[in-house]
């Protein structure tokens, strides 16, 4: 049989860097190959080639490519160099060769494992497959010690320094004041203490035209409101509340959940890595703590205050997307757009105000229609609504949009 073969090239960055013997460059890879493509009389359909792009993640251009490529019948074979070309991942180089492959008619050869699906010798492939796996865990593991240690000695090791600080360019581990950032930052914390609220804040600096972080580092991937000029409440609180302008480290106060995994978590306070006096101070110590102090007695008034309508938190605009905020207005409740009620003076958006309550009673309404077409009975509360309901886009009583969290997941009521 006259085989298409792919030729699945991988490098990432550690392998780059790992070793200067270069046996797993691409050109080497390419040549192995290639040499063994033609010594088995193979037609070469195309090389497939993922530079720079981890094992772990299979979420790389040419490999989808190569996917692409299966699924429309251009080939019928892969050859890699070893494995860990391949993937990393035990659990999804496992779907791969043991189910999607075999699924495809996909004939998948692993010269330096002396792997052969056609001789259908599988135990030993999900077992390499695990090593594969360890081996990144490991790789990250050590990485993360590496980390730790640096940060429990007092060196930055974050990208992205905080608004405010730079880095010294001597030592890319140090933190030294950046004057342009530290004037505004300063700024922030004087207009809060003489008792202007976050959003009196935001007014201020866009009004004074004080440029964004996002404009001064010109940061091209944050949202365009900031890119205009507009500050946000979340940038404002994040800068009163970060320790790190009392010329204290503070690090690890998020993490990756796992290895595989991007997305980042929250830390407790106690893993916090907190390291005194390593660079120097934009606001002293005593201004921060009584910014602190406002901000606890603030939370204690909200959480007493806080109006807990059945749909609190499900609303938003159809128009911005944003969340609606509730209004209690004499004796009703309406509903108004956030962006419109934030940025009012810029027209962002419009203020779609709605009455509360007749919205509230015609979602109770359909939901209750919808439990007795399945014959369901239970009571309508947060609970239910939370399993239920995304969300609902309110554009006018007469026209709401609840999207389900199940199938079929959007119902105009
Ligand atoms: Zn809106």
């Amino acid at each position: 049989m006259n085989y298409n073969a792919a030729l699945y090239i991988r490098l990432s960055k550690e392998d780059e860097n790992k070793n200067n013997t270069n046996s797993e460059s691409v050109e080497n890879q390419k040549n192995i190959l290639t040499e063994y493509a033609n010594k088995n009389d193979y037609k070469i359909y195309d090389y497939y080639i993922d530079d720079g792009y981890t094992g772990t993640n299979f979420n790389r251009p040419s490999f989808l490519r190569l996917i692409d490529d299966i699924n429309n019948k251009k080939i019928d074979l892969i050859i890699v160099k070893d494995l860990s070309r391949f993937g990393r991942d035990y659990i999804i180089t496992g779907y791969y060769l043991e189910m999607f492959f075999p699924s495809k008619n996909i004939r998948f050869i692993s010269i330096l494992d002396n792997y052969d699906s056609i001789n259908n010798i599988n135990e030993y492939m999900p077992f390499k497959a695990i090593i594969n796996d360890m081996f990144s865990k490991d790789n990250s593991k050590k990485i993360k010690a590496a980390l730790r240690i640096k940060q429990q000695m007092g060196k930055w090791v974050g990208g992205c320094t905080p608004f405010g600080y730079s880095k010294d360019v001597n030592d890319k581990n140090h933190l030294v004041v950046n004057y342009e950032e530290a004037i505004i930052v300063r700024k922030i914390y004087s207009l809060f203490l003489s008792g202007y609220s976050i959003n009196k804040i935001k007014e201020y600096l866009f009004n004074n035209k004080v440029k964004t972080p996002t404009l001064i580092r010109n940061n091209k991937k944050n949202s365009k409101y900031s890119k205009e000029g507009y500050w946000s409440s979340t940038t404002i609180k994040t800068i009163l509340k970060n320790e790190l302008y009392t010329g204290n480290l503070v690090q690890n106060r998020r993490c990756r959940i796992n290895y595989k995994i991007r997305k980042l978590k929250n830390n407790n306070r106690d893993e916090w890595i907190i390291v005194n006096n390593t660079h120097d101070v934009i606001i002293d110590k005593e201004d921060f703590d009584r910014v602190q102090k406002i901000f606890k007695e603030k939370n204690v008034i909200k959480k007493n205050n806080k109006n807990n309508y059945l749909l609190t938190g499900f609303i938003t605009c159809f128009e911005c997307k944003k969340r609606m905020s509730f209004q209690k207005n004499k004796n009703n409740v309406y509903l108004i757009c956030n962006t419109y009620k934030k940025y009012s003076k810029q027209r962002l958006c419009s203020s779609h105000s709605n009455n509360y309550k007749k919205i509230e009673k015609i979602i109770i309404n359909k939901i209750k229609i919808l439990m007795n077409h399945y014959n369901l009975n239970v009571e309508i509360n947060r609970k239910l609504l939370l399993l239920l309901i995304k969300k609902i886009e309110v554009h006018s009583d007469k026209t709401i949009d609840v999207y389900f969290n199940f199938k079929n997941p959007c119902l105009s009521l």
